[in-house]
Parts: structure tokens; C-alpha cells; sequence
């Protein structure tokens, strides 16, 4: 095991891999006694994976020494049943809600093994909820597990959890362990521990070290502490010290750190302070006062008869939804914001407590909840950060409510584009290099005070993840006062994993908000001023990775994400995050916007549920990430490395849907022979673009299927769903709630989709595989090349810049509502044709968004050209937003858009 991990999945497969271990040697442990198998072959497995063990609870130190020691024994028979039941026990969990299943001399009845269902036989009171704590600690190991037993003792009957300990001996192991174990929730460092681990493990170097976690002159608790927040921000950490820990608790270290003891207190009190601990994070204000809402009697004189579900249950027409979703939901509606349930329009009691909540666990300063959708957080944020005239460069590539706040605020987009993956009919995300000429041309037109925001998609449907912190990095050393806005509706869940949490918005602003207090800060910033020189030409700004003047920074970040989409909210559950030193200009804005766009009407049961997704994501969402990636990886694997199904179908790589010139690290792929931990960690810091590992691009194209065909095919004869497609691919998405189940289940509906083309490719002749590669040509080679952005007409570029393409949307939008002035052209025709080769320009009154692929072909105020009408032609999907087939495309009169452009 120990070469293999640090291969970058078996490094986030860890846990799967411990289970897979604990089968194997279940087996090796029935065929020993079955005088099949040798004992040095279960030895060998035990001991290939006794490093890992030390960092979990269950089995613990008790269990595996009866194991061994039954080994030594020659028991046979004993080992393989203690074996079996260890493997049982961390399938089934067995052992979070059953005490005995700690026991050594419990033994296992056959028929507890069934229990695998959540909801097993439990002893009465063992669902309260489970975690373990780690305790760093420089007691010699032999003392251990007595201290355990001591730490056991402290256990109550009316504790609201329960938790076992786990004793490691230096800040390597305790690393290792908070890293590879997502049950420690909480941490106690005693002070005096060393850094070195006791073992000389491959395994422990192979994931510090990429990390940077590195033995230095500070090894001290405090250090180890802050090592772990920046794995794991949600863990509670406890200093135990028996120097002066008044001065240590004053250290602004120890900002790490949730409580510091006097390590001589009383034991009790660290026990009560670690539930406490993990009660704030359980604690769910709205959703708990909702749950205490829904038990009070209550009558009812507001407008939502529904609510209390007198109206449901009472009749014989509509009892069947009551039975449905069941009495809590109507017990739980209300349309009144007295009575406790507080207001989402202005907030003053559990929304706002646990919205304070989630600022808290996502890394924000603030949170607002939003029912609506991220559909609706961008429009709020475009408005609240945008005034009409202001500047705003954006992705064209961009979901479409960045668009309309666009409209809606009248403020100037400057799109500029991704790079295409015309191959793919997709798009990936925009270059730096493009952003940042993007505002050296504002700046050379005199233009960059009215440049307010940068608006980026991050990571992309498709799972181009920026380089949050170096595009903000650069761009604030043009602007030091630029906002950014990163739509992250895919990526809320990346907050929880150390892998992928640098490169979202709040986790690269963190580090670059160290960077701007840092003391070295200033001299790297004069360096580069004076290698820079005196008015440097724009080529010299391009190629260097620009630092910005610390001084002059305001660092003004808002992040928007689909709670629903990534983690436990009901659909349209969405929050806005906002991290800006600035905010206080900008709150009434921000209260204007909620008054816009929310309903007078929030649904609790939305309201509720991002309560409690924040809740699952501080306590378990570390796990849970792991897992979603860990999934990720095995059906990359299983798909590109299966013999049959890699014939027809392919998941693409990192090098795939990177261009080369984005992998400055020369990461090719996950898979890719040489990917180790380190080249993976190395490429999530230093690449332009990186591949979130969780969203698969499935060609099936080379399988003879368009992507909306094959996703129709899974959907209807294998109930598999998925949502997003191209003309020859399908995204495949892992989430916090898959299983290898999942896995297990699409690589057999692969199998048999491939079983099914060979047959028909051998049944039916040349013919039939003639017609076959015909398509698969047409499918895979004759794409259509994706149109940029052209320009807007002059009538509606407002007072842009002479050389930059900055637009006056709104007017060009609110011409549409005037059919006097407004025409058709069809799109297939002599007049389209004719107008490109001769004029008048074409210039859209609308926008034009096709799904797929779903960004704006076509922008109110823009001219087409050839390019554009190509690309629609070729289009081969259905549902085109904003265009009518029957009437054609909808233009601004030419005379008009003269007359405009004249004045
Ligand atoms: C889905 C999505 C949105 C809209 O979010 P909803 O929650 O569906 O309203 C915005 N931006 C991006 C990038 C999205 O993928």
C-alpha cells in the first residue's frame, strides 16, 4: 500500500482503499484457516496497512492486538472471525452506534452482519451522532490507551454526542491523521510533541511534504495548529500548555486555536468544552427554531392556507399531497415573519444568526441566503456593485444572469472570450493574459476609474477551475480597487477540500489577504517595481506575474454559489458571499438589491435547508468532498482504462481540456503515468486552469451518439440522469452523495451500451460500419468553429472607449419592446445572406442563448456576422432561448439603429 498512495488517487481513495484493505485481509484471513493460504500473507497485509490504522479509532489499538495476537497463537479460525467482523464494522459503521463492537470478546451472530441499513438495530440511545477526536500528545505510546480509557470515562448519558479518541505522538502524525480522517472533527494538542512521527512511513512524507509542511525552526503547537486550519478550517483545535497560557492565549497565533487549558485543569472541562464546540457547529438557528414552529399550535389568519396543511388533509381532492410530502412540511409553512421565524428581506434573529453561521464556515465576512437561485444572487450582486455607465468586464461565456443584471443596471459589459474547445462545441474559461489586456486597454483609453467589476465563471460547467488568487493578484496591480465577482454555482462544496479550496473565491482571498499583511510583502512589490522600470510597455505587464502595491490594495470579493447544486439545499437554495473591506460603501446597495429581487414570500423549507447544508458541510463535508473526488477518480479510471469501453467512449484529461500553455507545471492528467500527490498539488497551485477532478467530460461522439441522444439513451433505458451535454459529449458529475455503487452501476450500463455497438457493427456488415464511422466523422470532426463575440453597433457602444468594446446593452434591449422599429430576417435565406455580403448590418435586438450550449450567441446591440449566422446554422439543438424558427432572427431596423448612431 505504502508505493501506491501516494499515486493522487490511491492518496484520496485512502478511504475506500482501507476498506478494500480490511476485505483483503478478511480473505486471506479465511483461506489461512481454511489451509488455503499462508499466515505470512495475512501478516504482510495487516502490516502493509498498520500505518493508516493509527490515525482511525475503529478497530483501535485493543482489536488489532487481539487480532495479532490470535495470529501468533495459530488461531485460525478466531483471526478470521475478528478479522471479518473489523471489515463488517467499518462497512456498516457498526461500531458509531453499538459499544460491543469495541468489545474484543464480543462475538459477531451471523446475523448482524445484514446490518447495513442506516438505520439498524441501535441501542437505545446510540444515534447520537458520532465523531472522534485526535489528541496530539508527547506521553510515551505505551501510556496511550490507559489515557484513552481515562478520556472514555468522561462519557455521559446526556452528552448530545459521543466520541472516540485517537492518541498520536508528533505534528506528522497528527497532520496525517486530521488529513486522511474526516471523523476528527476536533483536535487537543498537548505541548512537547516532536515532529517527527515515531515511523519511518513513505506514506507520511509523501503527503506533508507537496503540502509544504516541512519540519522548520517553529514546530511548536501553535504552528501545528495553524497547519491544521489551513487543511481543515472547520476543525475546533485545543491547546493544552502548562507554560504560561496567558501569554500564549494573547499570541496572535493563537487565532487558531478555540481555547487554550491550563494543562493540569480538570479533564472534564476539555470534554465539555469539545461538545460545546461541536454543538455551535450542530447548532442550526432558523432550522431549529422552524422544527419548534411546527410543534406549537398555532392558528392561522395569513394569506397561505396551506400552512398547518388544514386545507390538505381535510380533503378528499388533494390528501394524496399532504400523504406525499408528509404533515411537517405544511406544519412548517408559514407566511408570517412574526412569531420567530424572522425576515429574509431584513433579518434580525435566527436568519441572521445563521447566516453569520455560514460566513463563518464558508470564509466570508458575510452570507446572504437566497431562494431563488444563484440566477438571482448574480442579479442582486450585478446590481448592488454596478451603476449605470459603470464597466464591467465579463466571461460572454457566462451564465446568463450576469447578462440580464447587465441590462438591468445599464452598466457596460466588456466581454471578452474563453478559449474555445471548438473540438468539443465547448468553451473553457478566459486567459489572463486576455483579462489583463483587457484593462490596459481601458487604461489606455483614459477609461480604467469607470472599470468597477471583473465577473468569471469558477469553476465552469465543465470544470475549468481559475487561478483565483494570481487573476485577482494581477488584476489589483492595474486596479487596486477592482471587485471581483466569481460565480461559483458548481463549486460551493470546494470550500471543503484543501485540494480545491486555494482556487475558489474566498479561499484565494484568505491567502491573499495573509500575503497583503505578510511583511515581505512591500519589498516583492518594490522589487518588481524596479525590475519593471519606469512606465513599463503593456508587453512587459503581459509576461510578468504582476505583484500589486499591498498598500493601495481594497480587497473587495463576492462569491456566488448554488448551494443546491453541490450541496444538501433544496433546488434554488442559494447563498452570496461577500468578503470586501469595503463593504460598509456598498451595504444599502446590497439591501436595495435584496429588496429587488427577493420574493415577499421565501420559502422556509429553502431557508432551512441551507441552514443545515451548512451544518452537514462544517461537520462531515470534509468527507464528503473526499468522497465526491474519490468517486471522481474511479470512474476516470474505470472508464479510460476498460478494455471494451474505452473503445467507444473516453473521459477527458486534464490535457484535454487544458491547453498546454495553461499546465505551466507540465501536469498532463490524473491518470497520467507519473501523477503523483506532489504533481497534482503542484499544478493546483501553480496552473493558469486546473480540471476539478469531479466534472467528467464523456465523449460519445466516438460511440456514434451526440451528447443530447446519449443522455436521452441513460435517462430512459438506465436511469441514469445527468444534465449537460455538447454535440458529442456528456458532463458526468460526482457529488457528495455518490457511492461506488454509482460507479459500479454506469461502468455496467457502459459495458452493455459497447456490447450492444459491437454486436450491431458485427451483425450488420460493412454496411452498417460504414454508416457507423460516417457518423462518428461527422460527430467528432465536422464541428462547428465557435463564433467570438463580434462587436456592438456603434449606436449602442454609449460613450465607449475608441479602441475598447465595452456596450450600451440596456438600450439596445429596450428597443426590442418597440415592434415598430424591430424586424425579422429569416436565418436561412437570400436576405441574411445578402445583408452579411452587402449591408445593412444585422445588429440582434435580443439575446440569443442556446442550450446547449448556453451561453449568448447573440447580445442585444451586437452586430452578427458571418461567423455568428455559421454557427447557427450548424446548430443542431432544440430549444434556442430568444428565437423565434418561425419568424427568424430579431433585428434592430437599420434605419433606426442609423438615425441612433448618427447623434
Ligand atoms: C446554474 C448556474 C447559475 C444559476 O443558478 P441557479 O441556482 O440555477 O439559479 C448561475 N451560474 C452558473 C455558472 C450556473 O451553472
Amino acid at each position: 500500500m505504502e508505493n501506491e498512495t501516494t499515486h493522487i488517487d490511491q492518496f484520496l481513495l485512502i478511504h475506500s482503499v482501507r476498506n478494500d484493505c480490511w476485505r483483503e485481509i478478511t480473505t486471506l484471513a479465511d483461506a489461512w484457516a481454511a489451509n488455503r493460504g499462508e499466515r505470512a500473507a495475512l501478516e504482510a497485509a495487516i502490516a502493509a496497512g498498520a500505518a493508516a490504522e493509527e490515525y482511525h479509532a475503529y478497530p483501535g489499538a485493543r482489536l488489532l492486538a487481539a487480532l495479532a495476537e490470535r495470529i501468533a497463537a495459530n488461531d485460525a479460525g478466531g483471526a478470521a472471525m475478528l478479522a471479518r467482523r473489523i471489515s463488517n464494522g467499518l462497512l456498516t459503521h457498526a461500531y458509531r452506534k453499538r459499544l460491543s463492537e469495541w468489545d474484543v470478546h464480543e462475538e459477531l451472530s451471523s446475523t448482524e452482519v445484514a446490518d447495513v441499513l442506516p438505520h439498524g438495530t441501535a441501542e437505545a440511545g446510540s444515534r447520537r451522532p458520532y465523531f472522534e477526536v485526535l489528541y496530539v500528545n508527547s506521553q510515551p505510546a505505551a501510556r496511550w490507551p490507559a489515557l484513552a480509557t481515562e478520556l472514555r470515562k468522561l462519557r455521559r448519558p446526556e452528552d448530545p454526542f459521543v466520541y472516540e479518541p485517537i492518541l498520536v505522538g508528533s505534528f506528522e502524525d497528527a497532520f496525517c491523521a486530521a488529513a486522511l480522517n474526516p471523523d476528527i472533527i476536533s483536535v487537543v494538542l498537548a505541548e512537547g510533541f516532536p515532529y517527527r512521527s515515531r515511523h519511518d512511513a513513505p506514506i507520511l512524507r509523501s503527503v506533508l511534504d507537496p503540502l509544504g509542511e516541512e519540519e522548520g525552526p517553529d514546530m511548536s503547537a501553535l504552528r501545528l495548529a495553524r497547519s491544521l486550519k489551513r487543511i481543515r478550517p472547520e476543525l475546533d483545535i485545543y491547546l493544552l500548555s502548562d507554560r504560561q497560557v496567558e501569554k500564549i492565549a494573547g499570541d496572535p497565533a493563537a487565532d487558531a486555536v478555540r481555547r487554550v487549558f491550563y494543562a493540569v485543569e480538570e479533564p472534564l472541562e476539555m470534554h465539555l468544552a469539545i461538545l460545546e464546540g461541536v454543538q455551535a457547529r450542530y447548532e442550526t438557528p432558523f432550522f431549529d427554531n422552524l422544527k419548534k414552529y411546527a410543534r406549537r399550535p398555532i392558528g392561522t389568519f395569513h394569506a397561505l392556507p396551506i400552512a398547518r396543511g388544514k386545507s390538505v388533509f381535510k380533503s378528499d381532492w388533494i390528501r394524496d399531497m399532504g400523504e406525499f410530502y408528509g404533515l411537517n412540511l405544511f406544519l412548517a409553512e408559514s407566511s408570517a415573519t412574526t412569531g420567530g421565524l424572522d425576515s429574509l428581506l431584513e433579518p434580525t434573529g435566527t436568519i441572521k444568526r445563521s447566516q453569520e453561521m455560514a460566513a463563518r464556515a464558508f470564509g466570508a465576512d458575510h452570507v446572504f441566503f437566497v431562494t431563488n437561485g444563484t440566477s438571482t444572487s448574480n442579479k442582486m450582486a450585478v446590481q448592488a456593485l454596478l451603476a449605470p455607465g459603470d464597466i464591467a468586464i465579463v466571461d460572454r461565456n457566462c451564465h446568463k444572469s450576469h447578462h440580464y443584471g447587465m441590462v438591468l443596471t445599464g452598466a457596460q459589459p466588456y466581454y471578452v472570450e474563453a478559449f474555445p474547445m471548438t473540438e468539443y462545441s465547448m468553451y473553457g474559461a478566459v486567459p489572463l493574459a486576455t483579462i489583463k489586456r483587457a484593462l490596459l486597454s481601458l487604461r489606455a483609453e483614459g477609461r480604467l476609474d469607470r472599470l468597477r467589476l471583473l465577473d468569471l465563471t469558477n469553476c465552469t460547467f465543465d470544470g475549468h477551475m481559475y487561478n483565483v488568487r494570481r487573476v485577482m493578484q494581477e488584476c489589483l496591480a492595474i486596479k487596486p480597487d477592482l471587485i471581483f465577482l466569481w460565480d461559483e454555482a458548481w463549486s460551493g462544496f470546494a470550500r471543503f477540500s484543501p485540494f480545491l479550496r486555494p482556487r475558489t473565491a474566498m479561499g484565494a482571498a484568505a491567502d491573499l489577504e495573509e500575503w497583503l499583511r505578510a511583511p515581505g510583502s512591500i519589498k516583492e512589490y518594490e522589487r518588481q517595481q524596479a525590475e519593471l522600470g519606469k512606465n513599463p510597455a503593456d508587453d512587459a505587464l503581459l509576461a510578468a506575474h504582476l505583484i500589486p502595491d499591498p498598500r493601495l490594495v481594497r480587497l473587495r470579493v463576492y462569491q456566488t454559489n448554488s448551494t443546491h447544486k453541490s450541496m444538501s439545499a433544496i433546488r434554488q437554495g442559494s447563498m452570496l458571499l461577500v468578503k470586501d473591506v469595503d463593504f460598509h460603501t456598498v451595504e444599502a446597495q446590497f439591501h436595495e438589491a435584496v429588496f429587488t429581487h427577493a420574493s415577499t414570500s421565501p420559502n422556509q423549507q429553502l431557508i432551512g435547508s441551507l441552514d443545515v447544508a451548512r451544518r452537514q458541510m462544517e461537520l462531515e463535508g470534509y468527507g464528503l468532498v473526499m468522497n465526491a473526488l474519490e468517486i471522481a477518480l474511479k470512474i476516470r479510471r474505470a472508464v479510460n482504462e476498460h478494455p471494451l469501453i474505452s473503445k467507444y467512449f473516453h473521459i477527458l484529461g486534464a490535457d484535454e481540456m487544458i491547453p498546454g500553455i495553461y499546465r505551466q507545471s507540465g501536469f498532463t492528467d490524473y491518470l497520467a503515468p507519473g501523477s503523483t500527490w506532489a504533481t497534482a498539488v503542484k499544478a493546483m497551485r501553480e496552473d493558469e486552469f486546473y480540471l476539478d477532478p469531479t466534472r467528467m467530460t464523456l465523449v460519445c461522439g466516438t460511440a456514434g451518439f451526440d451528447g443530447t441522444q446519449f443522455k436521452g439513451l441513460l435517462a430512459n433505458e438506465y436511469g441514469i440522469q445527468l444534465n449537460k451535454t455538447s454535440r458529442n459529449s456528456v458532463l458526468l458529475q460526482s457529488n457528495i452523495n455518490n457511492t461506488r455503487s454509482d460507479v459500479a452501476h454506469l461502468v455496467r450500463v457502459l459495458v452493455e451500451i459497447c456490447r450492444g455497438i459491437e454486436k450491431r457493427l458485427a451483425d450488420g456488415g460493412e454496411g452498417e460500419r460504414a454508416t457507423f464511422a460516417k457518423r462518428v466523422k461527422s460527430l467528432m470532426t465536422d464541428v462547428p468553429d465557435l463564433p467570438n463575440f463580434s462587436h456592438f453597433h456603434e449606436a449602442f457602444r454609449g460613450d465607449a472607449g475608441r479602441t475598447t468594446p465595452e456596450g450600451d446593452m440596456r438600450t439596445a434591449f429596450f428597443k426590442a419592446y418597440d415592434a415598430s422599429v424591430c424586424e425579422y430576417v429569416p436565418l436561412i435565406g437570400a436576405e441574411c445572406d445578402r445583408r452579411l455580403r452587402e449591408g445593412p448590418e444585422m445588429v440582434s435586438a435580443n439575446f440569443v442563448i442556446p442550450y446547449p450550449p448556453g451561453f449568448p450567441i447573440m447580445v442585444p446591440g451586437q452586430v452578427l456576422t458571418q461567423e455568428t449566422i455559421d454557427f447557427m446554422r450548424k446548430l443542431d439543438v432544440k430549444e434556442i432561448h430568444g428565437y423565434e424558427r418561425a419568424r427568424g432572427l430579431k433585428l434592430v431596423k437599420p434605419g433606426v439603429v442609423a438615425a441612433k448612431a448618427k447623434r
